[in-house]
């Protein structure tokens, strides 16, 4: 299977799961022709660098923090939103460096995150069957706007550019040393426990100081960056390193992105390499991995680094037989493990994949997402995560990976610094530090994809995350 000649689009001859049925092939293939004519969004070395960094994690010199919204929408691609995000990231990786005294690595589900699977085609709403929303590069939210729309997929793509040309603007202008929330600007006064909010301001204060330290004697810039042999300190995006990724749900977006270049990385054989140059970073979802499917054969061939999601219907060898096929050069930085059981069934799961995966000799990064297999819909109908429920399977995860001698190599979040036009956090995850209670989830609840975790909330995650690595 994985001999054959791989080509773009050779995932065409493959199973699609999660299949778009588009009224009209003509017109999506003169959308798709058009994407192809326009210009790459990231570049190899900035791809080849990313690779490099995760190979860093791998080998415990860095900690991944992936995280951003569930899905984007083109309405939520404002200034205001954008900014939000990169701040949220930026705090929540300035307390893990803090911490764990390592670099992070940051990659954001950010300029390109708009497909969604869904698990239905259809849907009932209001007595109507109705073909499910698929997310904004698809169909629309609005009932009568779902019928599948080439010309959203050229939108997606505008949306990306103009998301990343701002990231991109803001990292290069200061933003990270000067503009998003400093430790001293951190309310923590939603914090409800007076212990838990001392032992937060004390981490903050700590912070702070270093920071004011490290800028006046001028040694900030390119801060918490995994060093790297090419480029010197400063970062992809600017002055701290930030990288874009999106589940590569969309095959044939994928392709019409995937371009050939010089292979630019040391260790491959080839000269030259196709890379996506739709996002530094992409995943392979639960529901699509079937090994003799068309995702797989798409991201077996493309040289960016990947993501794969690992849930509990994964069996141990199913897992090394994915690994041998997307990665049969066993390269360092190329494969992330994104593991996502859910708090009650990571102990019957994880250790037997760390031990197959070890056996393989195949080298990964193990990240937990401890939001997939948490969610749950609270009794007025809103689909919900517990904070505790998902402490408790990053907890489990660090456990499980140090009994087994292996290393959790980050964390994969879905989370928002999304604030509401009466400047208030979203409501969509239950407790955390401010206690939401279930009777609070619908007085700001903004998400139309799954529920995020909110500005507080996250900060309370990095801060556990922190203190556990201090330890
Ligand atoms: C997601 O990351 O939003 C997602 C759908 O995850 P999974 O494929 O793990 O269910
Ligand atoms: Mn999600």
């Amino acid at each position: 299977m994985s001999d054959s000649e791989w080509t773009p689009s050779s995932w065409k001859a493959k199973p699609v799961a999660q299949p778009v049925n588009y009224p009209n092939a003509k017109h999506l293939s003169s959308v798709l022709g058009k994407i192809n004519a326009l210009p790459p969004l990231v570049t190899p070395s900035e791809i080849e660098r990313l690779r490099y960094q995760l190979s860093a994690v791998e080998r415990n010199e860095a900690f991944l923090l992936h995280a951003g919204d569930c899905a984007e929408s083109f309405d939520a691609c404002t200034h205001q939103n954008i900014s939000n995000k990169i701040g949220l990231i930026l705090s929540f990786s300035l307390i893990l460096i803090w911490g764990a005294r390592l670099p992070v690595v940051r990659i954001g589900r950010i300029a390109g995150q708009y497909a969604k699977p869904r698990s239905s085609g259809t849907e009932k709403i209001g007595g109507r069957e109705v073909l499910s929303f698929r997310g904004d590069n698809v169909n629309g939210l609005d009932i009568d706007d779902r019928t599948p729309d080439p010309e959203r997929l050229l939108r997606a793509y505008f949306h990306s550019t103009t998301t990343l040309n701002y990231v991109r603007g803001l990292l290069t202008s200061g933003f990270a040393s000067l503009h998003h929330r400093h430790p001293r600007d951190w309310s923590l006064s939603h914090v409800r426990s007076p212990s838990l909010r001392s032992e937060f301001e004390n981490i903050a204060e700590g912070l702070a100081d270093a920071l004011d330290f490290s800028s006046t004697i001028g040694v900030d810039s390119g801060k918490g960056n995994v060093p790297f042999e090419r480029g010197g300190g400063k970062g992809v995006l600017g002055e701290v390193d930030f990288y874009t990724s999106h589940e590569g749900l969309m095959l044939d977006y994928e392709q019409a992105l995937t371009r050939e270049f010089p292979a630019e990385g040391g260790s491959s054989r080839k000269e030259k390499a196709h890379y996506n140059t739709s996002a530094h970073f992409l995943w392979i979802g639960d529901r699509t991995r079937q090994l003799d499917g068309a995702h797989v054969e798409y991201f077996r061939g493309i040289r960016n680094p990947i993501g794969v999601k690992v849930g509990p219907s994964m069996q141990d060898e199913e897992l090394v037989r994915l690994l041998d096929v997307l990665n049969p050069d066993k390269e360092s930085g190329r494969i992330t493990l994104i593991t996502r059981y859910g708090a009650g069934k990571i102990d019957s799961h994880l250790a037997g994949h760390i031990k197959a995966v070890r056996a393989s000799g195949h080298p990964v990064v193990w990240i937990c997402d401890p939001m997939h297999g948490n969610t749950l819909t609270s009794a007025t109908g809103l689909k919900t995560r517990h904070f505790g429920t998902i402490i408790s399977e990053i907890t489990s995860c660090l456990r499980i990976h140090s009994e087994q001698h292996s290393r959790l190599g980050g964390v994969s979040l879905e989370f928002t610094g999304e604030l509401t036009d009466d400047g208030f956090s979203v409501t969509e995850c239950l407790g955390g530090s401010m206690e939401l209670a279930e009777e609070e989830l619908g007085l700001r609840y903004q998400s139309f994809c799954d529920p995020r975790l909110n500005f507080e909330q996250s900060l309370d995650v990095a801060f556990m995350i922190s203190n556990h690595f201090k330890e």
